[in-house]
């Protein structure tokens, strides 16, 4: 046994905090610091005699999950506060009216969500993906509930080496049927990406490490490969006085690993696929005609498979997403996927619609910015 040592202890707590603080600077002003600061109060007091499985400071958990819902989900202060308070109600001796009575009934709703979730969970019953999307619709009427639970669901995940065996594996095929899918229609794609990798890693950790294996022993070629492949378009772009930027696009290992087993193929031929995206600076009302030209310019270099080709520039996915996707022939008879979208459409995809709204209204420091998101959010859990 360790010995714990609390002075360290609480240094990190207050650590954690600041970097809490500092990821929401952006959005949250006097009041809303204030409001955290009693929810980080209460959270620490109630959790105090409490550990996680790896032996740490409970209250690290409530923290790790606000920042989360900040920093990778970009949401706003009300979110804060309901994620550091979200397992206050269920684990302590703190009840829904407390929360309610000093928080108000908006963050109490919230909490009173998150807490019914788990309780479906504790009964053990099992899911299909499409009934679990419906439950939690109507568990909730706020989509902050889903949004927070897919923090609190991703840092488990990211902490679940210190769990048991069996533990490991029912949170990890969770994960897999239900909160990936459901962080694919919300378009938090980072989430849903880390979570099947996840999720694969502790379910079948040979096939993970075999996979990533051969992404380490691979990178070398295949940057060479992508390297070249951009180079004329590149030199084009620039010509063009275009601001660009240009990215070898990462293949997730859940996805090959899918891709592996739909298509009965190899690693070899499922890597055989290369991806890039295009990512261009460009004024709003420019975006489209912007991201056809460059669509034309790689298509001088390149011959695009018609197929292929994703138009989600004029007609953005359900969750939000906007990009243009063609796939073309380069070197060697390989085929690369071209994804061409502006910088405001890529921090979408990276982020989901809290990008997409920050970038409208850029002065705008109240949660109340989120609404519209939020709403779009509902409309894409809805459908
Ligand atoms: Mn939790």
């Amino acid at each position: 046994m360790v010995k714990i040592d609390r002075k360290k202890e609480d240094k990190e707590i207050l650590n954690k905090y600041r970097n809490l603080l500092r990821a929401c600077s952006d959005k949250t002003n006097k009041k809303d610091k204030k409001d955290i600061r009693a929810a980080f109060n209460l959270a620490v007091n109630a959790h105090k005699d409490m550990r996680r499985k790896s032996g740490e400071p409970y209250i690290y958990h409530p923290i790790a999950v606000a920042h989360i819902a900040a920093k990778e989900i970009g949401l706003g202060s009300t979110s804060i506060v309901c994620a550091l308070l979200h397992d206050v109600v269920e684990d302590t001796d703190y009840e829904i009216e407390d929360i309610q009575r000093l928080f108000g009934s908006k963050v109490a709703k919230i909490i009173e969500g998150l807490t019914k979730i788990s309780d479906v969970f504790n009964q053990d019953i099992s899911l299909q993906a499409e009934n679990f999307r419906k439950m939690l619709l109507t568990l909730s009427d706020d989509v902050r509930v889903i949004l927070i639970k897919l923090a609190d669901r991703l840092h488990n995940m990211r902490t679940l080496d210190s769990m048991p065996v069996d533990k490991k594996k029912k949170i990890s095929s969770e994960t897999l049927y239900l909160y990936a899918p459901l962080a694919h229609r919300l378009g938090l794609y980072p989430i849903k990406t880390e979570l099947e990798d996840l999720g694969l890693k502790h379910t079948k950790l040979e096939e993970y490490k075999e996979i990533s294996q051969k992404l380490i022993n691979t990178k070398e070629d295949r940057t060479k490969y992508i390297r070249k492949f951009i180079r004329p378009i590149k030199s084009v772009l620039k010509e063009k006085e275009f601001s660009f930027e240009i990215k070898g696009r990462p293949k997730s290992i859940y996805s090959i690993k899918k891709k592996m087993i739909k298509q009965n193929l190899d690693f070899d031929n499922v890597f055989d696929k290369f991806a890039v995206r295009i990512i261009i600076n460009t004024p709003l009302e420019r975006e489209k005609s912007d991201c056809w030209r460059v669509y034309s310019f790689v298509t001088d270099f390149y011959k695009p498979n018609p197929d292929r080709l994703r138009d989600w520039v004029s007609t953005p996915k359900v969750n939000g997403y906007e990009s243009l996707h063609t796939t073309v022939m380069g070197d060697d008879g390989k085929w690369v996927e071209v994804q061409i979208r502006s910088k405001r459409m890529d921090n979408i995809a990276e982020k989901g619609y809290a990008a997409h709204y920050r970038y409208k209204q850029k002065n705008e420091k109240s949660d109340d910015s989120l609404d519209a998101w939020i709403n779009k959010l509902q409309e894409a859990l809805e459908n």
